[in-house]
């Protein structure tokens, strides 16, 4: 009889573990706590290992369709006048030709469409309870409706509600990076096409990024900001009114960043942070993706990590029979990759966020050199994971 796997989250990780479970074999069950796959977000990156689980999935050719294609990133001092102007590669450690830049929305509708018709989704829905027992899970939902499974994985991101029900709060896991930001989109007034520019001082970062020929750019302030502010949580109004009092005072465009936040319809805020966890499963439920090991955007990998993670996760459950030595297999095959990827957050964060005017004047020295340390690092532990052939 097929094992049965509920997914919790419908993101990346969720998706992706969906498809190559189900190429394996199981039966698999999504549930989405949204009404459909999220839009919004900025475009996300799939470089080294990766892409080899996008090439192995057979979406290769549509993820190049849709790559976004940035050619240029400029950097620029307080006033708005330009320190240096790069490609983006040499700031995230990318390789051009070769990587990808997606819309995070144009990945995870590209995912849904690979399992849409083989697995079972149930939209606007959430576990509310588990019981994991020797014979499975026993899973309550929201919406009352009460199921058994083998297995349960957490696929619901950096506030994972599988982790809270099956390993304790959140913060026991989650490692502030000490600054917030947020995401909003706002009308292109500066006509950008394909290029970004990150504006900074010490402590506070702006980007504005133009994704192809979009009539939108996205924004995004990122701060530091000593404690995390939990009161600003749930409550947008709380959320503009302190990022418009951290950058009062800045000049540049940042007025009217400021005042397009407030009527954005797409706002995203949220502390960065890392999940560092000892261990990713609990009896039969395990985690994937930011549920487990958010780097951060910081580090650019998120997405490149989920997805390999679903794939090892998968490919491990299908070679062994015993879930508890298949998810020691996935954390053994996993863990070396993704904390190093983690670790990519605080040279990235170093080269966007500097936090002092020290800091930031060595940031713009390092511009003008011939790559970026975070550049050089992020290449190679990118690419340092061989993926396992599973039959
Ligand atoms: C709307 C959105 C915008 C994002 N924007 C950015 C961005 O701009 N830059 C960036 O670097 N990263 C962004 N991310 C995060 C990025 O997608 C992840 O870091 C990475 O791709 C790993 O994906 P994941 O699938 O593990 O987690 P996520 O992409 O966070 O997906 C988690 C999924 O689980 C769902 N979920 C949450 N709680 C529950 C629940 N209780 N029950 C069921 N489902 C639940 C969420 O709705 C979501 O679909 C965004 C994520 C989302 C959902």
């Amino acid at each position: 009889m097929k094992r049965k796997v509920l997914v919790s989250g419908a993101s990346i990780a969720g998706p992706a573990l969906a498809y190559w479970l189900h190429r394996h074999g199981f039966e698999v069950t999504v549930v989405e706590k949204a009404d459909a796959i999220r839009s919004g977000g900025y475009p996300i990156d799939i470089r080294g290992t990766a892409l080899d689980v996008v090439r192995r999935m057979g979406v290769l050719p549509q993820l190049r369709e849709a790559h976004v294609d940035t050619r240029k990133i400029t950097f620029l001092h307080a006033d708005g006048k330009p320190v240096h102007a790069m490609r983006p590669e040499t700031l995230t450690g990318g390789v051009e030709g070769r990587d990808l830049e997606v819309r995070r929305q144009d990945l995870a509708y590209l995912l849904y469409g690979t399992v849409r018709d083989d697995v079972e989704f149930l939209f606007s829905d959430s576990i509310a309870t588990l019981h994991d027992h020797d014979g499975g899970v026993d899973v309550t939902f929201d919406s009352g409706t009460r199921r058994t499974f083998d297995l349960v994985v957490g696929a619901d991101g950096i506030h994972s509600n599988t982790r809270r029900l099956a390993f304790g709060p959140e913060e026991d896991y989650h490692h502030y990076l000490g600054c917030s930001f947020a995401g909003f989109s706002m009308a292109n007034e500066l006509g950008l096409s394909r290029e970004g520019l990150c504006w900074n001082t010490p402590g506070r970062n702006a980007v504005l990024y133009g994704i192809k020929d979009s009539d939108d750019v996205l924004a995004i302030m990122t701060f530091y900001q000593e404690e995390p502010p939990l009161r600003a949580f749930r409550d947008p109004r709380a959320q503009c009114d302190l990022v418009a009092s951290v950058f009062a005072d800045d000049q540049w465009e940042i007025p009217r960043l400021l005042a397009a936040m407030r009527t954005a319809d797409d706002l995203f805020f949220d502390v960065g942070g890392q999940i560092h966890m000892p261990q990713w499963s609990n009896g039969r439920v395990a985690l994937v993706g930011d549920a487990a090991y958010a780097p951060s955007f910081f580090s650019g990998q998120g997405t490149s990590i989920a997805l390999v993670g679903a794939y090892l996760l998968a490919g491990e459950l299908a070679t062994r029979p015993d879930h508890t030595a298949a998810f020691a297999a996935y954390d053994e095959a996993a863990r070396k990759f993704v904390e190093s990827n983690q670790a990519l957050a605080f040279s990235g964060r170093a080269s966007l966020l500097p936090r002092t005017a020290e800091d930031l004047a060595l940031r713009n020295q390092a511009l003008l050199g011939p790559s970026l340390p975070s550049g050089d690092e992020g290449r190679a532990v990118n690419s340092s994971l061989q993926l396992p052939d599973y039959p």
